[in-house]
């Protein structure tokens, strides 16, 4: 690659150098549970003390875990009765003034962290009060809380974070801003490169295969795996928190036909608008196919206005890829900055699941498909990806990674535009081996911790579900999680069980993330080797 060929340092080395780097930061930087200036925080409580009119103070002592603080004082007449006598009562926002004051801080907090459980005294006319103060989900609560924090929010170190995660989100939107031009020239310049369109079917169908297969792969060794660790018996879930994401209300029925409506835009320009993959991808095979059927002049004509305009994307792309290093950095100095770290030991067994079955799919049947299918080495061709797969762990977005990816697969592995601009870009959207595991395996995580063994019949349903919820699921960050909750709908748990596991789903987002964009290169490879077609391509 030409930016190579400038610093002398390859460019998957400057990543890992960059991806080592911010985590390092990013723990060293660890704002931890607290970290609102102590200053702040009690000129913010004697401003409230004296808009109502007591001596209440606070004294934070510790924070881990969480639930939500709506569960508890769900009505103003509920917190009117929880508080001590002779206290203010409740403010305009439904809590009492000290209340507020404490939870603008926890506010803070769960922004980063995702939840928080705040135990601390509270001084009522001089005579503390122990009280736990416990809050979901940032997203949750109300909107004058967040402002609060936007203001208020304090601290170097949260700053250091919030900076990290603004460069890394510069660098997606860099990304993101060329995906969709890139997509349309790669897919048009592909296909229309086609001498006769038979060819183009034959792929078409091996790469759905191919996906069907991998995804039901990944799934059995998430199932195998899972119940071999069990992680779930005796895992001491919560009931009943109240951070239920969206996208519960979809059914399977529901998520199929919109898979096939996406497919035919009824306007191609509202797709390109607002970056509609899938219905992207089948018009430009149309357009594609259509330009090699009408051939002579016209097909001439836009074949090299199309090859033109896809020089121009991969040169932008290029450029844009030489600032993978810095994204990464950014990204896993917020990633590793902003995690709290004391959930990591309630769902250690979980993620060792997660972690395994990852292992175990993308370090050995993968290779074992790019061996004897593709009939590649996978270590070369692993090494090929190595930029891709990094910055889809750092940035955990496939959509994301994609104009990179698409990139390695040409660039450094060597396989032909016309196959990659297809499998791609389609896979990108609904061929995600990661998610479609992490799925299983999260799912009978918390079957197991409510109702210990899980039936076989259950587990297929799970299987079933999983593959539809991977195949719906978009290329963005957390995109899996939220559609676990048609496959908890589907065996009938809450989904509310959901809430214990958002703590660490970034870590694990970022694994899976890396597997789906592994399984889509593979794919690219294991095409190109079957791929007899050469012959076809116009020169
Ligand atoms: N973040 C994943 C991706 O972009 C999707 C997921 O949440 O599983 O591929």
């Amino acid at each position: 690659m030409s930016d190579e060929k400038q610093t002398g340092m390859p460019l998957h080395f400057r990543i890992l150098i960059a991806l080592v780097i911010g985590t390092v930061v990013g723990i060293a930087i660890n704002p931890g549970a607290i970290n609102l200036p102590d200053e702040q925080i009690a000129a913010e409580l004697e401003i409230q003390a004296n808009e109502s009119g007591t001596d209440q103070t606070v004294d934070i002592k510790e924070s881990t875990g969480f639930e939500s603080i709506r569960r508890r004082f769900q009505s103003r007449e509920k917190l009117n009765a929880a508080l001590p006598q002779g206290s203010a009562g409740v403010t305009a926002s439904g809590f009492p003034a000290s209340m507020i004051a404490v939870t603008e801080r926890a506010v803070h907090i769960v922004e980063a962290a995702g939840s928080i459980t705040i135990d601390y005294t509270r001084k009522h006319n001089g005579q503390p009060v122990a009280t736990t103060l416990k809050v979901g989900a940032a997203s949750e609560l109300p909107e004058h809380w967040r402002e609060f924090h936007s203001k208020h929010g304090g601290g170097t170190k949260r700053m250091l974070s919030a900076v990290a995660k603004y460069g890394g989100d510069l660098f997606l939107r860099l990304l993101k801003m060329i995906t969709v031009p890139l997509i349309v020239t790669s897919l048009i310049t592909g296909v229309a490169g086609l001498n006769n369109t038979s060819s183009f079917g034959a792929m078409f169908s091996r790469t759905l295969i191919y996906y069907g297969i991998t995804s039901m792969l990944a799934i059995t060794t998430g199932l195998l795996i899972v119940n071999l660790v069990q992680p779930g018996i005796g895992a001491d879930l919560p009931g009943g928190t109240e951070a239920v994401l969206a996208g519960g209300e979809q059914t399977l029925s529901g998520i199929l036909l919109g898979l096939i409506d996406n497919m035919i835009p009824t306007n191609p320009l509202l797709a390109l608008v607002d970056s509609n993959f899938l219905s992207i991808i089948t018009f430009s095979i149309i357009f594609g196919v259509f330009i090699v059927r009408t051939g002579g002049e016209t097909a001439r004509v836009l074949r090299e206005f199309f090859q033109a305009t896809f020089d121009v994307m991969m040169r932008l792309t290029m450029a844009i890829i030489s600032l993978a290093p810095l994204g990464v950095f950014c990204f896993m100095v917020y990633a590793t900055s902003s995690q709290g770290l004391a959930i990591f030991g309630t769902l250690a067994w979980y993620m060792l699941a997660v972690f395994l079955a990852l292992a175990v799919h993308a370090g050995i049947t993968l290779p074992l498909i790019v061996k004897f299918v593709a009939k590649r080495s996978p270590v070369e061709f692993a090494r090929a990806m190595s930029p891709a797969l990094m910055t889809a762990f750092s940035t955990a977005s496939s959509n994301g990674t994609l104009p990179l990816t698409m990139t390695c697969v040409e660039e450094r592995a060597n396989v032909p535009n016309r196959i990659s601009s297809f499998v791609l870009p389609l896979g990108a959207t609904i061929n995600m081996d990661g998610t479609a595991l992490y799925e299983a395996v999260a799912v009978l995580f918390i079957a197991q911790a409510y109702h210990g063994d899980v039936s076989i019949a259950s587990q297929i349903v799970v299987a079933i579900t999983a593959l539809l919820a991977s195949v719906g699921a978009a290329g963005i960050p957390h995109a899996g999680l939220v559609m676990m909750a048609i496959v908890l709908q589907a065996v009938n748990l809450p989904l509310e069980a959901q809430g214990i596991i958002i703590a660490v789903d970034r870590v694990l987002d970022m694994c899976r993330t890396s597997v789906n964009v592994w399984s889509d290169s593979c794919g690219c490879a294991v095409i190109a080797g079957m791929d007899n077609s050469a012959s076809d391509v116009v020169e």
